[in-house]
């Protein structure tokens, strides 16, 4: 993972003083009306790890094709925690190209709702990091969201997708982006 690739991008409102205290254990506010915290991966992982000149790239968020590489995906990776709250990790799910396709042909059209992917995720994630190398599911849950990773058969991501982490430790990753007091003076 590198820093520059991640932010705290959502389409949802955010920002203003916080309404909830922070927690005890952690010092962490959670979102005031109980929505996950997002954390956003910009592009995959692969694109830092290809020399500028060799680069090639179609499309940009949400769909992006990398020239001898492959296609990718944003998709949502739903992460619960151990104390009630959650994260959304923005990710890309790396498809095949038929897949790709279908995705890009119904992602504003009422066949969207239908839309399901298999594919390989495109981020290291931490406190994960790399994962295994095993294909997950993507389906849409809400009309108005990208995909959200929904299952896999390989045990890891099944764990990951419907375990409850410890949330200090896996917020403590993300410290710099979730500190949501404003400097003092
Ligand atoms: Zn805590």
């Amino acid at each position: 993972m590198t820093k520059s690739n991640v932010t705290r991008a959502s389409r949802a409102k955010t920002g203003g003083k916080s309404s909830v205290e922070p927690c005890a254990c952690c010092g962490f506010a959670p979102d005031p009306n109980g929505r996950p915290f997002s954390i956003t991966f910009e592009q995959p992982d692969v694109i830092d790890q290809i020399e500028p000149e060799l680069l090639d790239v179609w499309g940009g968020d949400p769909f992006m094709a990398i020239k001898d590489v492959g296609f990718f995906v944003r998709v949502l990776m739903p992460i619960k925690l151990d104390n009630g709250w959650s994260i959304d990790f923005g990710t890309w799910l790396e498809v095949h190209a038929d897949d790709f396709r279908e995705a890009w042909k119904t992602w504003n059209f009422p066949e969207y709702k239908d839309l399901q992917m298999d594919g390989y995720i495109g981020n290291e994630v931490a406190p994960w990091e790399r994962f295994p190398h095993a294909l997950v599911k993507a389906a849409v849950r809400d009309l108005d969201q990208v995909p959200y990773l929904v299952s896999s058969e390989d045990e890891t991501f099944t764990k990951l997708l419907t375990g409850a982490w410890p949330h200090a430790e896996v917020l403590s990753k993300y410290a710099e982006l979730l500190k949501s007091e404003p400097p003092q003076n």
